[in-house]
């Protein structure tokens, strides 16, 4: 079994799981084991896996985030560099989650299910989740914007609001890279630390990944049927269409109108990184490759590739951050929670985030979902439905980050002196 790559027993998984489902729910719908094998095998098999990613959440994010505001605010790599670079991620990382967000509502590829299915499954599935939603309905658009600042950043890690954890994580990363004592130095390099341990842990949870999509399909398609596998199709086409809007358009826009390159010539220098990012699914393990292609193929100079692409690697994540808010969307649509245009902001605001937080490992993105599903009572066991596919979804979402990460080494390599890359 081990030799097979994690990618196809994934794969399995969904298809066994389906397949059972499918088959249980046409033969035996109402039979006493069913609901038996559902509740006490294949729910917890999934549980376990979700509890898993939780758990994984606050170190992660926490350490994404302190490690990403020093490395822009460390005066030694390029202040004025890392500036732009700033604004460049929010910019276009704030146009991909639109992108996302606006094919979801116009396509709602959620909605189809019966509204008494979704209030069951929801109530079924989560009474904290829908608890949280009940605490959230009464807040007007000025206490969310209050909210952001955790009165105490430990409750905000306990109750799983991850808004006040990134804002504190944010803060302690600007006073990290403001005050540069021994201190903050060995204090960076232990985050640094727990971060690489947190992506070892985040490997290890993901190869359980394949048991956990048997089980969670099982437990969903047994319960509803075949409509669950229509509704999936339809989220996979809403992903596709929302990245490729980004890829094809966004991207060719901003690097020939602000990086003065041709869009053709662009492409074709970047496409080993992008058939890396694609065969991957790791915008980590694809950085060697990045930044060659940025120097060589591209002509970047050197410390400007170095700076861009490295920090983007983890920071930039342009697709993670639009499949991240498709995503909840679709959940929430499938689950018929309703959300407000002032919840759609703060989940615009939470993905732009939730790119600079994930992790660029495959599944990175889970974790981060996971916590925000929660945040908006929407049930997380919804993971379980887009594991299937998953890995497909992934490797496109990987080319869009690491292509987003080129086209802002293209963009801010731009405007500088050539002798920046002779001080190299
Ligand atoms: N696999 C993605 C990356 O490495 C992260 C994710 O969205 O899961 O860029």
């Amino acid at each position: 079994m081990r030799s097979i790559p994690l990618h196809t027993r994934m794969l399995i998984g969904f298809v066994v799981g389906a397949g059972l489902g499918l088959l249980a729910n046409f033969l035996f719908a109402d039979a006493a084991w069913l609901d038996v094998t559902v509740r006490y095998v294949a729910d917890p098999v999934g549980q376990v896996f979700l509890r898993l990613l939780f758990m994984l959440v606050v170190p992660l994010v926490f350490s994404a985030l302190v490690l990403g505001v020093v490395e822009i605010g460390d005066p030694r790599s390029l202040g004025r560099i890392g500036g732009k670079t700033l604004v460049f991620i929010l910019v276009v990382t704030s146009i991909a989650v639109t992108i996302g967000l606006i094919c979801v509502n116009v396509l709602q590829p959620g909605r189809g299910l019966p509204p008494e299915v979704g209030q069951a499954l929801l109530a079924e599935t989560s009474q904290r989740a829908a608890q949280i939603a009940g605490a959230r309905e009464g807040l007007s658009g000025m206490d969310l914007l209050i909210n952001i600042v955790p009165r105490n950043p430990v409750a905000s890690a306990a109750n799983g609001d991850l808004i006040g954890v990134m804002f504190f994580s944010l803060m302690f990363g600007i006073a990290a890279a403001v005050l540069r004592t021994e201190g903050t130095h060995t204090f960076v390099k232990s985050v640094q630390g727990i971060y690489d341990i947190c992506l070892k842990l985040i490997g290890w949870v993901i190869a359980l990944a394949p048991y956990a999509v048997a089980a969670l399909l099982f437990s969903i398609t047994a319960k509803l049927g075949l409509d669950v596998l229509v509704q999936l199709a339809r989220f996979v086409g809403t992903v596709v269409l929302a990245l490729s809007i980004h890829f094809f358009v966004v991207f060719p826009l901003l690097v020939k109108v602000v990086g003065k390159m041709s869009p053709l010539a662009f492409f074709r220098a970047a496409q080993p990184a992008i058939l890396t990012a694609f065969s991957t699914s790791s915008s980590s393990a694809t950085l060697p490759t990045t930044l060659k292609v940025a120097e060589e193929n591209l002509g970047v100079p050197r410390r400007v590739a170095r700076f861009v692409c490295t920090l983007g690697a983890t920071a930039n994540m342009n697709g993670t951050a639009l499949f991240e808010g498709v995503t909840v969307l679709f959940l929430a649509q499938f689950f018929g929670v309703e959300l407000s245009l002032v919840q759609q902001v703060t989940i615009l605001v939470l993905c732009i985030l939730g790119g600079i937080g994930a992790a660029g490992v495959p599944g990175g993105s889970l974790p981060v979902i996971a916590m925000i599903l929660v945040m908006f009572g929407i049930p997380a066991e919804g993971i379980g439905l887009i594991l299937g596919v998953d890995r497909f979804l992934d490797m496109c979402r990987t080319c869009v980050n690491v292509t987003g990460d080129l086209v802002g080494a293209v963009v801010i390599g731009q405007g500088e002196p050539e002798h920046l890359a002779e001080a190299a």
